[in-house]
């Protein structure tokens, strides 16, 4: 297994590419044309000029300020010695990978209301490349080509119906001359769907939707056509969900491209489906014909969904030797706390198990297939504690697969939730169909036990034996995405505001270097001019922040930069502005007075919940920004802010189009009654 070639420093050649596995022909060893870097996804470089040998001289080479103070969920990539990143709101910029010299930078101009149909933060997960062309798809539904060299647009075409909840937040893929993209928006009740466009015009090739439409109007395909006997009632007119907003791989050989599918619309399942059924082909792993889009295979991680477990997480391609058996493989860790491991060419489940401790599974039926559910997961109106959390066991933070230690490497929290149906279902009273308000007692209750109880690591994972190889345990949820590299070496930015190294073999923790902020988002490596650089984009934000405690606020975050590390690198990063060191959690200064009446604050909260929960937390705990936090500016701006769309451009679109003044009021009367009831349970506390 341990394939590692003792090159001497600079020695690294193309033919090293084979090292990482199959499908890497096209790829040259030293760049990372793709979010994967290649078509198996394994996020596996065979560069090994720094490694656990001299990883200890690692220094920062040069950094790059970013635009927007927003979540950056972007693997940069490189080819040719150009390094491509993308930000929120899709701005992408060109710089010389050896300097960081800006080479050009193109706007798509997404028009800001986009930001609220964002369910998880205004994010961009990366590009592709190929044949001279960067490839971008943009929150608004755009797919385009630019023009590597120039920046200039090539083509664009439109991927999604605008005038429903569609966005896109993924990284497109390209191979063999077609552009796969998909979208998201299941949180906001659309159909799901993945497209093939020509790499060259433009012109689509082919669509493959990933839920039944209504029978009436005749099914797209077979497949479809399978699917809709496992709904019930009129579910098309909630959309279904299904959305494949992250993850594909691609197995030439096969001629497959990989589909991870997304949860259902409404999360609650009677809502979508009265009468029950698996709802084909929600959060699930599907292979498709990559040149027609036809159905092949698929395996579905959770029938009849109700929990946002998506199966959208990173799958990854190897071939391991399986009871003696070579076996090509499909590897995915999903939001639902199994590791499954899949053969690629049939879809046969050969092996799944918990990475976490959990409570809505047992475990996986081996003769079926399905997981052996606990039946009290399938929540009614009451809240009930689901473990894995809608944040899931492992999110979009991607993991990686080393072909020479065969282990993989996956960012894991252990989460709790509160999970329930609102008493009063209607397509009015909010897409989700799953409610963050009522029951105080036990939601509070809940809260305290995943408070209690949540907590994070990074996972050396032997996909093989299904068992657990080493772990690196972090004080809280949040750190990022992984990248394994031929120098024995695992990266991983860190919750504690760092970014760190660690021997891919034992864990053991080789380098660590304070940067200011959370790289949330996956690293990547390359070589230019026989000089090897790690390169990683930190910026706090995204979908994780929304289901997280208090202590976040006590980040001491600087502002959002792509950072680059070379061996002796010496650039420094400015010192940290001093308003960075506002720590509220620590010495919260006392809320606003609440004075609002009981009747006020409860429409607050119901509003609340179901126009803000989404992103601001459930009970406005911790969100994209903790609004029992505001300044008194803030409070002073609410209206302008929330009805005016003062700050659109930060993602915050406004709500004047579902949401009246006096229920604006309404809304921030119950922030204010929540700060105060946090802020004096916390006094309470201090004074036993
Ligand atoms: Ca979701």
């Amino acid at each position: 297994m341990l394939l590692r070639p003792a090159l001497a420093a600079g020695l690294l050649i193309l033919g090293l590419s084979q090292a990482s596995g199959q499908s890497d022909a096209p790829v040259r060893a030293m760049d990372w044309q793709n979010t994967g870097r290649t078509h198996d996804e394994q996020r596996f470089s065979p560069l090994s000029q720094i490694n656990d040998g001299n990883v200890q001289d690692l220094g920062l080479a040069w950094y790059a300020d970013l635009t927007t103070d927003r979540g950056q969920e972007a693997t940069p990539i490189v080819a040719g010695g150009v390094l491509y990143n993308v930000e929120p709101w899709n701005i992408v910029t060109a710089y010389d990978a050896t300097n960081g010299r800006q080479l050009w930078r193109f706007d798509p101009q997404v028009p800001l209301r986009f930001g609220r149909l964002a369910c998880c933060d205004i994010v961009s997960r990366g590009l592709a490349y190929a044949d001279g062309k960067v490839f971008l798809a943009t929150l608004d539904g755009r797919l385009i080509a630019l023009d590597a060299d120039s920046g200039e647009p090539v083509w664009s075409v439109l991927t999604v119906d605008n005038s429903e909840g569609y966005t896109i937040t993924g990284a497109p893929r390209v191979f063999d001359g077609r552009v796969v993209i998909g979208n998201a928006g299941a949180e906001i009740g659309v159909r799901g769907y993945v497209s093939a466009y020509d790499a060259e015009s433009g012109a689509m090739l082919w669509r493959w939707y990933t839920v039944p439409g209504n029978p009436a109007l005749g099914f797209e395909n077979e497949a479809m056509a399978m699917a809709a006997e496992t709904w019930t009632g009129e579910w098309w007119h909630k959309g279904g969900g299904g959305t494949a907003w992250d993850s594909f791989a691609y197995d030439p050989a096969l001629g497959l491209v990989y589909v991870g599918t997304g949860n259902g619309s409404p999360w609650v399942r009677r809502y979508r489906s009265p009468g029950g059924g698996d709802n084909l082909f929600l959060a699930s792993i599907v292979a498709l014909d990559a040149e027609t889009g036809e159905y092949r295979w698929h395996y579905q991680t959770v029938p009849g969904e109700e929990w946002d477990y998506t199966a959208t997480q990173n799958m990854i391609l190897a071939d391991l030797v399986i009871d003696g058996r070579q076996r090509q493989v499909l590897m995915q860790a999903p939001k639902n706390g199994f590791f499954y491991v899949l053969d690629r060419a049939t879809g046969e489940l050969i092996s799944a198990e918990a990475i976490v401790p959990m409570t809505w599974a047992s475990g996986i039926d081996m003769a079926t297939g399905r997981p052996i559910e606990n039946p009290e997961a399938r929540y009614g109106t009451v809240p009930v504690m689901v473990s894995p959390s809608a944040g899931g066991a492992h999110n979009w933070n991607p993991m990686a697969f080393s072909p020479q230690t065969g282990l993989a490497y996956i960012p894991v929290t252990e989460t709790y939730m509160a999970y329930s149906a609102p008493e009063d279902y209607s397509p009015e009273t909010g897409p989700m169909g799953t409610s963050f308000t009522g029951h105080d007692e036990i939601r509070r209750e809940i809260a305290r036990y995943a408070d209690e109880n949540s907590r994070a690591w990074l996972a050396a994972w032997d996909p093989v034996t299904q068992t657990e190889r080493w772990r690196v345990p972090y004080a809280l949820k949040g750190s990022g995405g992984v990248l394994v590299t031929g120098g024995n070496l695992v990266f991983q930015g860190t919750i504690g505001t760092s970014f760190a190294a660690y021997r891919a073999d034992t864990g053991e923790k080789l380098w660590e270097m304070p940067v200011q902020n959370v790289p949330i988002a996956a690293p990547i490596t390359y070589m230019v001019d026989g000089v090897q650089y790690v390169a990683v984009n930190a910026g706090w934000g995204g979908g994780l922040a929304h289901v997280e405690r208090n202590a976040y606020s006590e980040l001491f975050l600087g502002p959002p930069r792509l950072l680059v590390f070379r061996l002796g690198g010496e650039a420094q990063l400015p010192p940290l502005p001093p308003e960075s060191f506002v720590v509220p959690e620590l010495s919260p200064p006392p809320p606003q007075p609440a004075t609002a009446s009981p009747e006020m604050v409860a429409l607050g909260e119901q509003l609340y919940g179901q126009n803000c929960a989404l992103c601001h937390g459930t009970a406005a705990r911790g969100g994209v920004k903790d609004l029992r936090h505001m300044s008194p500016e803030t409070h002073q701006a609410f209206a302008d802010i929330v009805l005016g769309g003062a700050l659109q451009a930060n993602g915050m679109a406004s709500f004047a189009d579902v949401l009246s003044a006096e229920q604006a009021e309404a809304i921030h009367a119950y922030l204010i009654f929540r700060a105060n009831e946090d802020w004096n349970a916390d006094r309470g506390r201090e004074a036993q």
